[in-house]
């Protein structure tokens, strides 16, 4: 057997530009790339360990997550996990008992959902009266509260399919009405945008460190208030030292390496978070020019935006190559990231893309669509 293609691997474009919203926060910064190959062996990070990850002095995963990240998103209390459905799957499964309910947004990601079902217990789907135009309005949590008496209410904030976000601070009061913990999903907005636990009044959040904090992943965290540290991050009977619902440990190497080393710059561009959103507007303005419609809260508060693209859709009809031929021209225009076949709808992100790269894609749509326009007739 050659396993060549198992030893040589290589990622085919990963120099062009990527729109895809999933890899766009998600790059490493040149620190993190230095430190994936320093702490690339297994446990790398266990040399200093004395049974607590979250302890460890050499490299200081003590002082980041327990200072640096509390700060960070104004929490009391930080523990790094191994992505952010994990996060979700840690405050619903100590929260819970099998057949109780939670109410979860209608826009929530699947792995939310398949979270909870590992837990046996019962959802309850908030509707998005206005989906998919706008974030859903979080009054209508309100009546389901009453009527279910749910264990944890959570909120994605934004959600990834059209990237509206929702107004978490409403939701924090109400949460507080009625006593209720409260679980901001943030995989799309920790490490992008500021996010201020305390402020919006939730009890938790999640992040995650591959989509949006630079990092290597599998990684993430979870953020909580100190009333819910006893009971979330209970410690095993038998090995005193171990949060139950962390297993012990969750990143042991170059995941949590590359999240702390990639922190610095995170930390930056999120105070940067105003310029950035510019820079979406400014994109979206521009292919709106191009017969694009947005989907979605106008104006737009996320880099991740979700297109309708009737006139791409129309050439694909006719177009040798069918719905690839989008793929295939971007491709050679050194783009990539809008999924292959999509041309009726595609949702793309922005995020730490150069002006001067958006002015290229920008450029590409209008290309593909002025060499295809025969088609239109
Ligand atoms: C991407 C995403 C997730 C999954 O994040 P992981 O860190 O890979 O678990 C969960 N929720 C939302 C809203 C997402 O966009």
């Amino acid at each position: 057997m050659d396993y060549s293609k198992f030893t040589d691997l290589k990622r085919e474009n990963k120099d062009l530009i990527n729109l895809n919203p999933l890899q766009t926060a998600g790059k490493l910064t040149k620190e993190a790339q230095k430190v994936l190959i320093e702490f690339g062996d297994g446990y790398s990070v266990c040399d200093f360990c004395d049974g607590v990850l979250d302890d460890i002095e050499k490299p200081p995963v003590k002082t980041f997550t327990r200072e640096i990240l509390p700060k960070f998103l104004n929490c009391d209390v930080v523990r790094i996990t191994n992505g952010a459905r994990e996060g979700m799957f840690i405050i619903m499964h100590s929260l819970t008992n099998p057949k109780d309910t939670i109410l979860v947004d209608e826009n929530a990601h699947y792995s939310c959902l398949v979270a909870a079902e590992r837990c046996r217990i019962n959802v309850v789907k908030v509707p998005n009266s206005k989906c998919p135009i706008d974030a859903i309005d979080v009054a209508n949590y309100e009546p389901l509260i009453k009527k279910h008496k749910p264990k944890l209410i959570l909120l994605t904030y934004p959600e990834g399919n059209y990237g509206n976000l929702p107004d978490a601070k409403k939701l924090g009061a109400i949460a507080k009405k009625y006593n209720v913990p409260y679980a901001l999903n943030c995989a799309y907005s920790i490490g992008r945008m500021p996010v201020n636990m305390k402020e919006l009044g939730a009890d938790f959040v999640v992040a995650s460190g591959h989509k949006s904090m630079s990092a290597s992943g599998p990684v993430g965290l979870i953020g909580m208030n100190k009333k819910y540290e006893n009971t979330v991050l209970a410690k095993s009977k038998d090995y005193p030292n171990k949060v139950i619902e962390c297993l012990g440990c969750t990143s042991r190497g170059a995941t949590i390496a590359t999240l702390m080393a990639s922190f610095p710059e995170v930390e930056k561009r999120v105070k940067n978070w105003d310029q950035e959103l510019k820079k979406a507007q400014w994109f979206c303005s521009e292919v709106e020019k191009l017969g694009f419609v947005l989907i979605g809260q106008k104006p737009h508060k996320h880099d991740l935006m979700f297109f309708r693209t009737d006139v791409l859709y129309e050439i694909s009809k006719k177009h040798k190559k069918r719905g690839y031929f989008l793929y295939k021209e971007l491709k050679k225009r050194g783009i990539i990231g809008i999924k292959p076949g999509h041309t009726k709808s595609f949702k793309l992100s922005t995020f730490g893309i150069s002006r001067k790269d958006l002015v290229r894609v920008v450029k590409a749509f209008s290309e593909i669509i002025e060499e295809n326009r025969k088609l239109l007739a």
